[in-house]
């Protein structure tokens, strides 16, 4: 992958940069969590200090190909100001006359963030000419391009994908720490090598579990996907969550691990409660004693002590899924317990997913003891499937 290293000597030169700043907006139109923002200082504190003109392009929301207010980036424009130090105008409109006019201002170390991307139909249309267009246009205002927004690299988008084919092109900081995290899991991981899988659906990660199943030493199934499972080793799970079509999928998956020797570690205890609710009453029973009348919301104490041993001796731990409804804390133990001994142990640890992300951080843990915590839900699960994602593909050598 081509590295910010490749472009050469940025002094003068236009840089446009993709970047991620798909940040939660309150009902005030205030930014929620700038963790998006703060991953993306890197790459522009680098090529503002390289003394290049930066024009940053970026996504908020889903404005559907329309400009529509609702979906400025003016909070971003003064989170990034704020964060750089440095005043970043916006411009108001992506590529067109107020874009220019303000990219050909820029002194050198100077940058200015364009309005949102997705004001415009072609960015993520899915007509190539369409795309094509668009990214001949973000083309002509700049010298490079710089890929820096990992959230966005598996869409084949404008922005992302068409521009780097027309200009020099290369991985942005963000993007490259991302790969090389992700790719510790990927390509020959240090062993033991222990993925933790929750989440809401089985369905959702078909594909993970598909291609992980062949790498991994210990698979900890946890979330609202382990009924499924458990169902599919004849358990009775009560109203808890079930993928009735995906309980044959899940009895493959319990087959194939035990044929490669891989461990598949289902809940013995779990949480339950009469209710999807944060205040309904908490039990613990085995995770063969389910009442017809209740649903499992976490896993128990037992199952949180055992995956945490497993975690605890591991050399690679890629965990993707709260194995609770970490949002009500009667039933956010068992996560806790995850997110404990990940940071506890001595491997290699990555969060991905957003959920799991967020979970990390709302419950109290300090992101800079895992090893990495990926920006991107999509991006991630697709590069730990073994997708080819055509952001990065367009920037290989
Ligand atoms: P990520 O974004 O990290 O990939 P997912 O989107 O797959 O994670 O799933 C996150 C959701 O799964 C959380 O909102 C959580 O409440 C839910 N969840 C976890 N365990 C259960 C359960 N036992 N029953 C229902 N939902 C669950
Ligand atoms: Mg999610």
């Amino acid at each position: 992958m081509r590295t910010i290293d490749s472009l050469g000597d940025l002094a003068g030169k236009t840089v446009f940069v993709r970047s991620d700043f798909n940040v939660p907006l309150d009902a005030d139109r205030s930014i929620t969590d700038d963790g998006r923002i703060r991953a993306a200082l890197p790459t522009l504190k680098r090529l503002l200090a390289a003394g290049a003109k930066v024009a940053v392009a970026a996504h908020l929301g889903r404005p559907k190909g329309k400009v529509n207010p609702d979906f400025s980036l003016a909070p971003v424009a003064a989170r990034l100001s704020e964060l750089l130090g440095e005043d970043v105008a916006l411009a108001s409109d992506t590529v067109g006359e107020d874009a220019k006019a303000k990219i050909a201002a820029l002194k050198n170390g100077q940058a200015v963030l364009l309005e949102n991307v997705r004001f415009d139909a072609r960015e993520d249309s899915k007509v190539d000419a369409d795309r094509e267009s668009l990214a001949q246009e973000y083309a002509a205002l700049a010298d490079a391009f710089v890929s820096d927004g990992f959230g966005v690299v598996h869409r084949k988008q404008a922005s992302v994908y068409d521009i780097a084919k027309l200009l020099p092109s290369a991985a942005g900081e963000l993007v490259f720490k991302e790969i090389d995290s992700l790719s510790r899991a990927t390509q020959n991981p240090e062993r033991p090598y222990t993925v933790v899988l929750g989440g809401s659906k089985v369905s959702d990660k078909l594909g993970v579990i598909d291609n992980l199943i062949e790498v991994a030493d210990r698979l900890l199934i946890g979330g609202g996907m382990a009924y499924t499972f458990l169902k599919a080793q004849g358990y009775e799970i009560g109203t808890s969550l079930l993928e009735a079509d995906q309980v044959d999928a899940a009895a493959g998956y319990l087959a194939k691990a035990a044929a490669k020797g891989v461990s598949l570690m289902l809940p013995t205890d779990v949480v339950i409660a009469p209710k999807f609710a944060a205040d309904a009453p908490a039990t613990v029973v085995a995770a063969d004693a389910i009442p017809s009348d209740q649903m499992g919301l976490d896993i128990g104490p037992e199952t949180s002590a055992a995956y945490a041993d497993a975690i605890s001796d591991s050399k690679t731990i890629v965990w993707n899924g709260p194995v609770g409804v970490f949002e009500f804390e009667a039933f956010a133990n068992g996560t806790k317990a995850i997110a404990q001994a990940m940071q506890d142990g001595e491997g290699f640890s990555i969060v991905g997913g957003g959920d799991s992300a967020a979970a990390v951080r709302n419950l109290g843990f300090d992101e800079s003891k895992f090893s990495h915590i990926s920006t991107g839900g999509g991006a991630s699960l697709e590069f730990l499937e073994g997708k080819v994602l055509p952001g990065i593909a367009v920037l290989e050598d």
